[in-house]
């Protein structure tokens, strides 16, 4: 999982974005890294159809 280095928030602009992932599998230390380092935003349901693939932390818009 990676978000593309230039990659902006469609609505505001910001590039604090994370990628959202639903229900991992397992917690993997990589998985971790990229959750502490809030480019990963983790869901504990299950993805809904068409689910967005992203999240950004300044305005909370998600696609
Ligand atoms: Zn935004």
């Amino acid at each position: 999982m990676s978000i593309p280095e230039n990659l902006r928030c469609p609505k505001c602009g910001s590039d604090d974005i994370a990628e959202i992932v639903y229900q991992p599998a397992e917690m993997t230390e990589e998985l971790l890294r990229c959750v502490q380092e809030k480019k990963v935003l983790i869901r504990n349901e299950p993805a809904p159809e068409n689910p967005p693939r992203y999240y950004c932390y300044y305005c909370g818009y998600e696609w």
